[in-house]
């Protein structure tokens, strides 16, 4: 951005910021229709009582409106799966995420009006290796006919504020190799329901791998509330550093309401959406909260109930720019049973019957995937007008009054921290397995064991993305979950370690941990008059200069360069066991004032220096 726009200058309007580019500034960045930190500028925070829809307004049309073009509502069924949150990832699979796999294949099968979204790959992957043959050529199948759709693509739905961009990535990379690689379909669509605010770096990070639309939920209400009077609820999420022509951009839905629940999907009212949640009809365990049941759908009350869910969708769309309607269908864990599956499917199938043989009602309503909804979007966008331009993030989340969703950015900082020490290890180790598996096919070498470390660094990598879970690195899991967390990343750092071992046939590593909650200890090596070789690692991508500290078990050592025996100068220093007491076993040798770490060329790391000690 050039110096003299620093920031887009005031905005002319109270409603809507639009940034004027007076004309020196005319290289600035291409005008955005909002930019957040403008728009928090204008939200007077105040939290009125907005009726049905609470924390909105009252939403009024006159009927006429779809007469030209029908409203197409797509009501989109999903199952939100957490990979661990108050069960563990693997108790989640057995007890529920299995069956509503299992389930979804049959239901699907019955009806091809029937479609169905998944988002975490980590769950879908694990069923697959537990199905025959025959029940993975009917998902295939189901993929090809586009009634079943993989959103997102990422190992799990990530959390957006604690995850670095490497593990991000890292998550995404392995959902979409699995995806590809077994399914041999690609992601072009986001889903990011219950993350708890929604970041920039995400949509960029999606758009890189392919994805044309996303939808977000979690975003604070009175966000939600501006963006819905100002018809902002669809937009192109645009990068701060996007010059014409425009590269980054990704289309992105924000879900208007509280919930992605059915009470808060299917219109502004979810007294009256909740009783077209088929699940909560009377006799089983869930009900509606706002104590007017469901009823099943039947000849004699079809008419009535389809105008009543009508009047929601209608209600939706004049919050829209285009008549095309997204109205998911779920909640957490739902379909696992086979009724809830025919409840929901049969019920809706005769209201959409019925709305769609009635063309007074100017409806087309019917089953889809977020592909089938974001097609006819940009079908009717194409034709007649744009969306507009967003820039900036949807953090601190609020979803009422004032609680602030921000506890989760500091929470549970011991966990935070093996996040980050897998994620480096991580890299350092694939970088060395690389060079060793070269090494050993330019020396036609039989004795590495290149396909063991390999399922090992995929192990962890599938351990660390797991990590990146909304419930995870968050910390908002219960404690026997993030336990098994822990556990998981313990033995992805055990295996880790003993990899870089067995890469660099060296014998210990500098610093080891003895349990998940334990930590990190360093290894106390035993001089003795025979020299020992010290290998210092650098996985970077550049040099760096830094202090190297080793524990040693003598303050007697000399440490000199490997290559030239040249000394360095170094420093030993006590170790304490107390704060008042120092070990007489352990001193640490620090060299000063530091060494150069390099990285040369592509795709090559230089172990540096040797130390030798003597
Ligand atoms: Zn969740």
């Amino acid at each position: 951005m050039p110096s003299s726009c620093v920031r887009c200058p005031p905005c002319v309007s109270d409603a809507l910021p639009v940034c004027q580019m007076p004309s020196p500034c005319v290289r600035c960045p291409p005008r955005v229709s909002s930019q957040m930190l403008d728009v928090y500028d204008l939200l007077p925070f105040d939290n009125p009582d907005g009726g049905a829809w609470k924390q909105g307004f009252p939403i009024h049309y006159r009927g006429d409106e779809w007469n030209n073009q029908s409203l197409q509502v797509f009501l989109v069924p999903h199952s939100h799966n957490d990979p661990g949150w108050r069960k563990t990832f693997d108790l989640y699979y057995h007890d529920q995420t299995r069956h509503i796999l299992d389930n979804m294949v049959q239901a699907l099968t019955e009806d091809p009006r029937r479609t169905m979204i998944w988002a975490e790959v980590s769950y879908f992957s694990k069923w697959w290796n537990d199905i025959d043959a025959q029940k993975r050529a009917t998902v295939k199948k189901l993929l090809m006919e586009q009634r079943l759709e993989l959103v997102t693509g990422g190992w799990v739905m990530a959390d957006e504020a604690n995850s670095h961009y490497y593990a991000l990535l890292d998550q995404l990379i392995e959902g979409h190799q699995w995806v590809q690689t077994n399914l041999g379909v690609k992601p072009a669509n986001g889903w990011a329901i219950d993350p708890f605010g929604h970041s920039p770096s995400m949509s960029y990070l999606l758009k890189g791998a392919g994805l044309k639309n996303q939808v977000i939920q979690r975003v604070h209400y009175s966000v939600k509330k501006h963006f819905a009077q100002q018809h902002l609820l669809e937009f192109n999420w645009r990068q701060p550093w996007d010059h014409a022509p425009i590269t980054d951009d990704i289309t992105c839905h924000m879900m208007p309401f509280y919930s992605y629940d059915v009470p808060h999907t299917c219109g502004p009212n979810p007294a009256v959406c909740c009783q077209f949640d088929f699940h909560r009809l009377p006799g089983g365990r869930v009900f509606c909260p706002w104590r007017i049941a469901p009823q099943p759908i039947s000849p004699e009350n079809v008419k009535e109930r389809a105008l009543l869910l009508l009047d929601q969708y209608r209600q939706k769309s004049r919050l829209f720019r285009t008549p095309v309607l997204l109205v998911p269908l779920g909640d957490d864990f739902r379909f696992v049973d086979k009724s809830e599956w025919q409840n929901q499917f049969s019920n809706y199938q005769r209201l959409f019957d019925y709305m769609n043989q009635s063309p007074e009602l100017h409806v087309k309503a019917q089953f889809g995937t977020l592909a089938d909804y974001f097609k006819a979007l940009h079908r009717h966008l194409d034709s007649s007008q744009h969306l507009p331009a967003v820039g900036g993030d949807f953090f601190t989340y609020a979803d009422r009054d004032d609680h602030y969703w921000s506890g989760y950015y500091t929470s549970r900082p011991f966990y935070k921290r093996l996040d980050r020490t897998l994620e480096a290890t991580l890299r350092g180790a694939e970088i060395l397995f690389s060079l060793a598996l070269t090494e050993s096919r330019h020396l036609q070498s039989t004795m590495f064991p290149g396909k063991e470390l390999f399922s090992h660094l995929t192990s962890g990598r599938r351990n660390l993305a797991l990590f990146q879970h909304h419930d995870a690195v968050t910390g908002t899991a219960r404690d026997a979950v993030v336990q098994d967390y822990g556990n998981r990343y313990f033995t992805s750092a055990t295996a880790t370690t003993t990899f870089t071992t067995t890469a660099t046939t060296s014998t210990i590593t500098d610093e080891v941990i003895a349990a998940h909650d334990a930590l990190p200890q360093k290894t106390t090596i035993k001089v003795s008059d025979t020299p020992r070789t010290i290998v210092v690692y650098n996985p970077l991508e550049q040099r760096r200069m830094t202090v190297v500290t080793i524990t040693v078990d003598t303050p007697d050592v000399t440490v000199v360069e490997a290559q030239t025996n040249r000394p360095i100068t170094a420093q030993i220093s006590a170790v304490w066991e107390e704060p008042t007491q120092a070990s007489s076993s352990t001193f640490q040798v620090n060299n000063t004032p530091g060494l150069v770490l390099s990285w040369v060329g592509p795709g090559l790391v230089l172990f540096s220096h040797g130390l030798v000690m003597v």
